[in-house]
C-alpha cells in the first residue's frame, strides 16, 4: 500500500533527509587513504546522535552498524571493517536516519584520493542517472518511467545496471511501497501522484549488471568483480513535480566542488 505525504510530513521527511545529507557532508571531509570504514561509521553514529536522530539502519532487519560502506566491487549494504581505505578505491556510503518518527535515506559514492577515468566516469554517469530518474518522477507519469530513464542512460554508455535492488517509498517506515527499480518500460507501473515519497537509488556497475551476496550475508558484490556505484535522494512529488528533499551541497562544500547546477524541468 502506498502511504501519501501531506505537506507537513514531507517537510518533516526534509528535516531527516537533510540530517542524512549533513553527516554525508561530515564523512566527506574524513575520507582519505589509510581511513576506515569502522572509524567512519563511528563518527557517523555519533554525528546522527547528538543532533538528536537515531541511526536508521542500525538494527534494521539486523544490520549491524549506522552506515553501509561498500568499497569498489561491493554494490551495496558493505559493513564497515577496520581495513583502511587505499588510493583509488571508491566508498559508498548510505546512511538512514530517523527523526521525528519519519525516515531519511540516501547515499553518496566518494573517490578516495585520485581514480581512475574509468571509474570518474561511472560515478558521473551513475549520479546524471540518478537526475535522469527523478526528473521523471512527476504527477501522471508511471514508476517504469523513472526506471526507464536511469536505465537507458547508464546502457547507453555500457553500464550494468543492478536489478536484484530497487529504489522504495519512504516515510514512517525506511522501506515503503511501491518498489522503484532502476530499470522498466516506459508508461508501466504504479501512476505517480503528488504526496509520494520516494528514494531514487541507481545501483550501477562498470561491467555486468549480474551481482552475488558474500557469506557474511549483506555484501552484495558485483559478479565480474568491476566497480559499482550508488547515488540515492529522497524525492517528494508536491504539486506534479519533484522536490528533491536531500541535498549533495553539504558534500560538495566539504569537498571544493564546484556544483553544476541540476534543473528538473
Ligand atoms: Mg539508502
Ligand atoms: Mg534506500
Amino acid at each position: 500500500m502506498i502511504v501519501l505525504k501531506t505537506n507537513e510530513e514531507i517537510e518533516r521527511i526534509r528535516t531527516s533527509a537533510l540530517m542524512v545529507s549533513k553527516t554525508l557532508g561530515m564523512l566527506a571531509t574524513e575520507i582519505s587513504p589509510g581511513v576506515t570504514s569502522i572509524h567512519l561509521d563511528n563518527l557517523a553514529e555519533a554525528f546522527i546522535r547528538d543532533h538528536g536522530g537515531i541511526p536508521g539502519f542500525l538494527g534494521m532487519y539486523g544490520f549491524p552498524n549506522t552506515l553501509c560502506t561498500s568499497i569498489n566491487n561491493e554494490v551495496v549494504h558493505g559493513i564497515p571493517s577496520n581495513k583502511p581505505l587505499k588510493e583509488g578505491d571508491v566508498i559508498s556510503i548510505d546512511c538512514g536516519v530517523l527523526y521525528d518518527e519519519f525516515y531519511g535515506d540516501h547515499a553518496y559514492t566518494f573517490a578516495v584520493g585520485e581514480v581512475s577515468n574509468d571509474i570518474k566516469e561511472l560515478l558521473d554517469v551513475t549520479k546524471e542517472s540518478l537526475y535522469k530518474g527523478i526528473s521523471a518522477m512527476r504527477r501522471g507519469n508511471r514508476i517504469g518511467d523513472i526506471g526507464n530513464a536511469i536505465q537507458r542512460h547508464c546502457e547507453n554508455k555500457g553500464y550494468g545496471v543492478v536489478r536484484e535492488l530497487v529504489g522504495h517509498g519512504l516515510g514512517k517506515k525506511l522501506h515503503e511501497d511501491p518498489q522503484v527499480p532502476n530499470y522498466g518500460k516506459r508508461g508501466s507501473g504504479k501512476l505517480l501522484q503528488d504526496g509520494m515519497v520516494l528514494a531514487i537509488e541507481p545501483m550501477v556497475n562498470l561491467g555486468t549488471h549480474r551481482v552475488r551476496q558474500l557469506k557474511d550475508g549483506w555484501s552484495i558484490v558485483t559478479g565480474d568483480e568491476k566497480v559499482s556505484a550508488h547515488f540515492e535522494h529522497d524525492v517528494a512529488i508536491i504539486d506534479g513535480r519533484p522536490e528533491i528533499l536531500s541535498t549533495f551541497d553539504f558534500i560538495y562544500d566539504a569537498l571544493g566542488v564546484i556544483k553544476k547546477d541540476i534543473v528538473i524541468k
